[in-house]
């Protein structure tokens, strides 16, 4: 898809200032310097509409973005920082979960991870919840131009197997480096909006 406009909606800190839009959704998770950022940017041909490298520490927020006035990006808080509070970790588990049980807007979710290492425990756990609410998942395997060639289809099985990939979801390798897998991301997102 050849994106021309793309806008933020709202950063939203609950559900009462979700969108009042029937329009698709397609929500974004994944661990905190993953790639989140660069992906939409990438996605949308923009250099910064979504914010890379977010600190910790930051409120966290759940980011709506109107894509070609056809579907909102939805962007998760990233989760797996080391150094974050018992109560910041609940707050984020509530958002998400306020998010996932009352937007019937909900088509997919990309889920992104760092293709250069085996998925972590919250990766894990993010792909489990996923699975077990039945959302289509996209996953996304980032910062493919930093693995060599001859590693990459082990690399692609190991996740698979860590995750006990659902052959039914699409595995997109990634990179905002190459742009490698542009197109394979849009066509995925574009079976569901
Ligand atoms: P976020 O926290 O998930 O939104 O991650 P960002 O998009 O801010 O990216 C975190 C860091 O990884 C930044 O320094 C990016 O430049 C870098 N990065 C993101 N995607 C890629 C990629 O595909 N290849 C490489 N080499 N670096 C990437």
């Amino acid at each position: 898809m050849k994106v021309h406009s793309a806008d933020i909606i709202i950063s939203a800190v609950s559900k009462k200032q979700y969108p009042k839009s029937s329009l698709p959704e397609i929500a974004l998770a994944g661990r905190s310097n993953v790639g989140k950022s660069s992906f939409i940017n990438t996605l949308i041909d923009r250099k910064n509409l979504a914010r890379t490298s977010s600190k910790p520490g930051r409120t966290q927020t759940i980011n709506f973005y109107l894509i070609e006035e056809l579907f909102h990006f939805v962007d998760l808080p990233g989760y797996g920082y080391a150094k974050v509070s018992k109560k910041e970790r609940a707050k984020w588990g509530a958002m998400i979960d306020e998010y996932f049980a009352n937007r019937k807007q909900l088509q997919a979710v990309i889920s992104l991870i760092d293709m250069r290492h085996d998925p972590t425990e919250g990766d894990i756990q993010m792909y489990d919840f996923l699975k077990y609410y039945e959302f289509p998942v996209i996953l996304v395997a980032t910062k493919a131009d930093k693995l060599a060639k001859s590693k990459k289809n082990q690399q692609i099985e190991r996740i698979k197997d860590v995750l006990d990939f659902d052959e039914n979801d699409t595995f997109v390798v990634f990179s905002t480096v190459t742009k490698y897998g542009k197109e394979e991301a849009w066509q995925a997102i574009e079976t569901f909006i």
